[in-house]
């Protein structure tokens, strides 16, 4: 497959270390709040790539960490402690409120059918794996200590920031972000590795240390976590376009000089989700979650739907309008598989170059917005209705919309279910055993002459919006 890497700036074709075998690290959520939709809209989207990288034959190992220590409001070591901020908000302490927000992280994963990693691990779990490898960059000289703190030194590398073809632009700007200015650094790029000497006093998280009581920076966990489980060498690193800079120039320096050689091959970084006054933030501005469009009566795979309808190098915009067009287009989809016929054998020969047409886009550097086109073209071809169904079966492994389930619920829905009562009177009706049994009782209240009780069961029926109908043998019912 051909992968856009950002540590090239171009599409290449993917080769992993070890052959038919893909190790994969994402950054997982910093658990001090739920998720928004724009968070979930990256992890949606390392969720096809891992998906279509199985489809593929390859075999995946995915690690990712929880943030729960370490993350300061700005990702230039500045700022508040986000999970301190979380625990006061809430008044609960920093352990509660990240098993809490990570156990909702991943309801809404589940929700979205975002596989779960094989392996999570919380960013407190590892502090012995932080403290071995920052003691190695001391004593490598890719280290210092100033002002109680341990940091790490970005002059030592011969090339510090890889990601963008801007450098020195962007670059002022990561640095700008840190406003306060922290005078123990010896250069502008210099980030934390342990921190002792901590403005929060309160800090609730500390471990010993070689260096003093205190916690470890945030970038130290990612290389840290992913080298433990996932080895020297690593396929691909995923995370949201804002964790390019510093946070992932800052990982690639950390184990680089570590490990003493080049350390992950391929960066894959899925862009913002904006609502119309921009980026979609945990801290500021317009924060929709997953259980709000819930509330709305949206299902959660609608939002899926949204996503995969856009590439995910590109900016997407939500609103609810969009989001409406997503559900009347997804609503449309499941109509539509859901009045196929069973014609025909599954496994068809004339299926194969469907696949290969569905195999193809996502196999260029995952462009789903063209694979849910190519499903549409199944959907309109002259194949059986069975073959159309085993391929919808095979796309839906990447994809994660439920397709066929969906379908099966909405013709249950539409179904005529017929139920036999005794001495053969039957009744015909759109399949809710609550109404079948209310009808069943009024005809045996006809039969036993108890005609105020039927009629008032058909009031009854009627109140709900159901019409019965007498017929030979039995009745009939069906919703007006
Ligand atoms: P955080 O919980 O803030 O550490 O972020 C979790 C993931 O969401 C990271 O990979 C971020 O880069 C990503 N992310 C943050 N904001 C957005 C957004 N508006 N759109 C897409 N991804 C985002
Ligand atoms: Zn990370």
């Amino acid at each position: 497959m051909k992968l856009y890497n950002s540590a090239t700036h171009r599409k290449e074709e993917f080769v992993p270390h070890v052959p038919g075998k893909v190790s994969m690290y994402t950054c997982g959520p910093t658990v001090y709040h739920f998720a928004h939709i724009g968070n979930l809209r990256s992890y949606i989207m390392e969720d096809i790539l891992e998906k279509y990288l199985r489809y593929i034959g390859y075999e995946v190992t995915r690690v990712m960490n929880i943030t729960d220590v370490g993350h300061l409001s700005s990702d230039a070591d500045t700022g508040e402690d986000k999970m301190l901020k979380g625990a006061q908000r809430e008044h609960k302490s920093v352990m509660e409120i990240a098993q809490f927000y990570t156990d909702a992280f991943f309801a809404d994963c589940e929700k979205l059918r975002i596989r779960r990693p094989e392996i999570v691990q919380p960013a407190t779990g590892m502090i012995d794996a932080y403290i071995r490898v920052i003691s190695r960059l001391l004593e490598t000289g890719y280290a210092y200590q100033a002002g109680g703190n341990v940091y790490y030194d970005t002059s030592k590398l011969e090339r510090y920031y890889i990601f963008n073809e801007h450098d020195e632009e962007d670059l002022a700007v990561g640095v700008r972000e840190g406003v306060d200015a922290d005078e123990n650094k010896r250069n502008k790029t210099d980030f934390v590795l342990w921190f002792t000497k901590s403005k929060f006093e309160d800090q609730a998280l500390k471990w010993d240390s070689p260096w003093g009581v205190g916690y470890p920076g945030w970038h130290i966990e990612c290389s840290c976590i992913c080298i433990h489980y996932l080895g020297e060498y690593l396929d691909i690193h995923c995370g949201g376009i804002d964790n390019a800079f510093p946070h992932h120039t800052n990982e690639i320096a950390q184990s680089e000089a570590y490990l003493g050689h080049p350390w992950c091959k391929y960066w894959m970084h899925v862009h913002h989700l904006n609502t119309q006054n921009g980026k979609m933030s945990k801290s500021s501005g317009e924060f929709l979650t997953v259980s709000l469009l819930e509330e709305k009566g949206f299902d959660p795979l609608v939002y899926r739907f949204f996503c995969l309808q856009s590439h995910y190098r590109k900016g997407l915009t939500f609103s609810w309008e969009n989001l409406e067009n997503a559900r009347a287009a997804y609503d449309k989809l499941v109509a539509r598989i859901a009045s196929l016929d069973t014609d025909g054998a599954p496994d068809d020969p004339e299926a194969a170059p469907y696949e290969e047409a569905f195999r193809q886009p996502l196999g260029n550097d995952l462009n789903t917005s063209l694979a849910i086109t190519r499903l549409y073209d199944v959907l309109k071809s002259e194949l059986g209705g069975a073959a159309k169904r085993a391929l919808i079966a095979q796309f839906d492994q990447v994809l994660g919309l439920d397709l066929l389930e969906k379908a099966a619920r909405k013709q249950a829905e539409q179904a005529q279910v017929s139920v036999t009562a005794s001495a053969g009177y039957t009744v015909t009706g759109e399949g809710d055993p609550e109404v079948d049994a209310l009808v069943l009782q009024r005809a045996e209240a006809k039969k036993a002459k108890n005609f105020a009780e039927a009629d008032r069961i058909r009031d009854l029926l009627k109140g709900q919006g159901i019409e019965v109908s007498d017929v030979p043998g039995g009745a009939v019912w069906r919703r007006v």
